[in-house]
């Protein structure tokens, strides 16, 4: 019996499943139910609210979610060996888990949720984290069915997130476009220690909430300007941006940045300027 529900532990339900973790599917699985809480009451009050999980392996996160309330977790795994130790948290939840066997990266979540705004929360296999996470920020109409995202990465990968300018080597396409449409904000650090098995490095928990009104900008634009401008990230934008238009040096300048400037210097709000003017120009 654990501390937040009278489930046993997870240690015991990974072994009598014969849950071995598996590298391919970047399995690094949870068993303190008070750290799984803690990333579940990350995510706000979750009374009553649909969560969406992917990837709840032996179910750590799954069931601290629902001990702390949540009205109803759909969550996704790829993994069948994980189906019967899901079906015991199900029972005992009776109503409140979906389980859906599937690849998080192809599954229509917007059916099942029939309409309905969700939550995310996950801890990532780390193998497809940030295509699910582009995925996700990627959504039209924005804002998107999903009201927040509180997703455990590798701490470098939370970094890249969160990156402003200021961290030069951390900023990049990836920084744009999460930090164009949403507000991202790094909550705590999860040690390697806390993990079966211990991964080779630290991993964080991130907070993504949608802007309802983030600038204006054709997203395919933007996402071409910034990967010619961090495809070469340390040279200038007059040089970089040729990829995009031939003579880009006016363009540069009508968008009220310098020529000379590097990519890594240019906040969110420059590179849309960029979209924008660049579409007066097309
Ligand atoms: N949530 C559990 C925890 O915190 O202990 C497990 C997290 S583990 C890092 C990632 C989980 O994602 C594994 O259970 C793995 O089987 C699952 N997974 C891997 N690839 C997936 C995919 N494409 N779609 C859905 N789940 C996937």
């Amino acid at each position: 019996m654990s501390q937040i529900d009278s489930l046993p532990p997870l240690r015991e339900v990974v072994e009598r499943h014969g849950l071995t973790a598996q590298k391919s599917l970047g399995q690094n699985f949870l068993y303190d139910l008070n750290l799984t809480s803690r990333i579940a009451r990350a995510a706000g009050p979750l009374e009553g609210e649909v969560i969406v999980e992917i990837g709840p392996g032996p179910g750590g996160l799954t069931r601290a979610l629902l001990a702390n309330g949540a009205g109803r977790v759909i969550a996704v795994e790829r993994d069948r060996r994980c189906l019967p130790a899901l079906a015991e948290i199900a029972a005992h939840y009776p109503g409140r888990l979906e389980v859906v066997e599937g690849d998080a990266l192809t599954v229509d979540l917007v059916e099942r949720l029939g309409g309905k705004p969700a939550r995310i929360v996950a801890n990532l296999p780390y193998n497809i984290g940030t295509p699910l996470l582009v995925g996700w920020l990627s959504l039209d109409p924005w804002p998107s069915w999903w009201t927040s995202l509180t997703l455990m990465f590798q701490r470098e990968v939370a970094e890249r997130i969160v990156a402003t300018p200021e961290q030069r080597a951390d900023y990049g396409r990836l920084a744009v476009l999460s930090n164009w449409r949403c507000e991202t904000k790094i909550l705590f650090d999860v040690p390697r220690s806390a993990f079966v098995p211990p991964p080779k490095i630290t991993s964080a928990i991130v907070q993504l909430l949608p802007r309802q009104d983030p600038e204006p900008c054709d997203k395919r634009l933007l996402e071409r300007i910034t990967l010619a401008a961090f495809g070469q990230r340390r040279k200038m934008l007059r040089q970089s941006l040729k990829a995009v238009l031939a003579e880009p040096a006016d363009w540069i300048e009508q968008a009220s940045l310098a020529p000379t400037a590097r990519a890594e210097e240019v906040p969110v709000s420059g590179f849309v300027r960029l979209a924008n003017t660049l579409a007066e120009r097309l």
